[in-house]
Formats: structure tokens, sequence, C-alpha cells
């Protein structure tokens, strides 16, 4: 297939490259970033001329809309554009519609695996659109990943990973909280995991993720907080939650309260950079009073 891929930073390079491995013709586009090994176009219409399947990779709605009404005003009727960014359900659906109304395929399909998943080609994919699209552009979501769920309507795609990881926000908390609590009661991190990861209050956060280093499987605590998963990127989804949770009338006080925590972490205090589990070092850091 001719491909055009806009957005080659840290998650599209890896990806463009996977598809172009396994024998799809890749014509790339990106303001800044100009990866080893894929030929790149100077704007995204250029990237997009001639291409039957768009795919984009950027850093949020505002620049994934721009770039979505770059593509469709040149698309022909019949291709299709899939946006893997992670961006507002809204802005997904907005360019749905437009989309639909040139004929042209949209599908949102956000990833969560990170940068490892997106090199390794082990990323999973939560897809919003129509089940035709879906069919169309499932063997390139099987070449970039190994999990693929078809969510439904278009926006769901989005709906399904700021719920995912609204609920992984949450649960990194309480595991930080839960490990400070118990070195202060005196109780050894590598009982608490022992026990805590084979009782009710197991969850990915500490099974294979586990904020406290030196104990449980290899994760970023073992390297210093070195992201892994960025503490300003969990904010950034933390924050589509909420929004979307905003203008659907939803209450989560967990994801709120979680939001305001990686906001004071990442805007006020030395988290920028950090892995998302270092919110444990600073809770262990902290006393009753300066929470
Ligand atoms: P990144 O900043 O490394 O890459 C984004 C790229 O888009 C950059 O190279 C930038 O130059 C380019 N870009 C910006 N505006 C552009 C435009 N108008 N036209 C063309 N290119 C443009 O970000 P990333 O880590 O690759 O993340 C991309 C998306 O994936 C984000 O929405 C992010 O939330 C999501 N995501 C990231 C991770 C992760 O671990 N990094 C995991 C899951 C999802």
């Amino acid at each position: 297939m001719q491909i055009a891929f806009v957005g080659l930073g840290n998650m599209g390079a890896p990806m463009a490259l996977n598809l172009q491995k396994a024998g799809h013709k890749i014509t790339g586009f990106d303001t800044v970033a100009a990866p080893d090994g894929i030929a790149c176009a100077t704007s995204t219409t250029e990237a997009v001329c001639g291409a039957e399947v768009v795919i984009t990779m950027l850093p949020n709605g505002t620049i994934a809309r721009a770039v979505a009404d770059d593509a469709l005003a040149v698309l022909p009727e019949g291709a299709l554009l899939i946006d893997c960014s992670t961006i507002e359900v809204d802005a997904a659906r907005a360019i749905a519609e437009i989309a639909a109304a040139r004929g042209i395929g949209f599908l949102d399909a956000p990833v969560s695996g990170g940068v490892g998943g997106a090199a390794a080609g082990t990323l999973t994919f939560m897809v919003g659109g129509s089940e035709v699209d879906f069919a169309r552009a499932a063997p390139l979501f099987e070449i970039m990943g190994q999990k693929v769920v078809h969510c439904g309507a278009a926006g769901n795609g989005q709906t399904a990973k700021i719920c995912n990881n609204m609920i992984l926000g949450i649960t990194m908390i309480g595991t930080c909280e839960a490990f400070a609590l118990a070195d202060k009661l005196g109780l050894e991190r590598q009982a608490m995991f022992d026990v805590v990861s084979t009782s009710s209050g197991a969850s990915w956060s500490i099974n294979a993720y586990c904020p406290a280093p030196g104990v449980g499987p290899q994760s970023p605590a073992d390297n210093g907080y070195q992201a892994g998963f960025a503490a300003e990127l969990m904010l950034k989804d933390l924050r589509l939650s909420q929004d979307a949770a905003t203008a659907a009338d939803a209450a989560t006080p967990l994801g709120a309260l979680a939001e305001a925590i990686y906001a004071q972490f990442v805007e006020n205090e030395d988290g920028r950079g950090k892995d998302f589990s270092a919110i444990l070092p600073r809770l262990a850091a902290m006393g009753r009073k300066s929470t």
C-alpha cells in the first residue's frame, strides 16, 4: 500500500519503519524530525498525494485537526485517514464528520505500549470508526501492534484510551501512597510487594510496573525513574479525561484529584521528564501536612 505517515516523532518514526519493513511504501512528513530510512515530503499535502491511506501520530488535537484538514482537502474519495495520536474525543468526532462529508474513511486509533511497543511492533490499538474502515486498516494495525480492539463508532478509541489511562494514573498514585505509608509503618518493600501483588490490591501499576526500586519486575524505578511513560504525558491524558468528563457531566472525583497531583508534580515541582511512577519518592519525602 502507498501510505503517507505524518508525525515522525518518538512513536511515529518506529511505527512508520515497521510498516515499511513489512513491504508498504511510506512517504513521511514531520515539521522537525527527519528519521533515517524514511523518504520525506516537504508538506502534509505533498506526502498525502497518491496515498491510499494516511496515518497521523501528532502531539495534540489542535495539530491533529489542522493536519487532517490539509490531508482531507487533497485525498480522493474512498481513501482512509487513521489518527493514532491521543486527542480529545470531540476532536476525533469532528474529524470523522468532515471526512464522512467528503467520502473519506476515518478511524481514531490511539495506542498504548509506549516507545518500546512502537519499536517492537507490539502496540495495543483501540479503534473507533466503521466496521468497513476497521477491516481495511486491520492488516496495518497487525504490523504495528499485537492487540487491536474495535471499540465502536468514531471517538470511541479515544474514549477507551483516556478511561484506561485515568485508571492507570489513579492506581499508580494509590500504589505509591500505600508504599509510602508502609515505609513509615516499618514494612519492608519486598514484603509489601509480595503481599499486594498477589492480593486484592494488585494492579498493573504494582504487578508489571512496580514504582519501588529493586522490588518486582524491572521498571523505570530501577533506572532512577527515567521515563518510560513521562509524568507530563500522564498529565496530558488525565486532562483529556477530565475535559471529557466535564463535557459528559460524569462524576470522576479520583480522576480530578489524580490530574491535580500530576499537575503539581510536573508544573510546580521536579516531575517533568521523570517517569510517572516517580510519585513514590515524591510522596515518601512528604509528611501529611505537605500533600
Ligand atoms: P513526539 O513529540 O515525539 O512526536 C510528535 C511529532 O509530530 C514531532 O516529531 C513533531 O515535530 C511532529 N509535528 C508536530 N506538528 C506537526 C505538523 N503540523 N505536521 C507534521 N508533524 C508535526 O510525540 P510522541 O511521543 O511520538 O507522541 C505522539 C502521540 O502519541 C501523542 O498524541 C501522545 O500522547 C501519544 N502517545 C505517546 C506515547 C509515548 O510513550 N510517547 C504513548 C502512547 C501514546
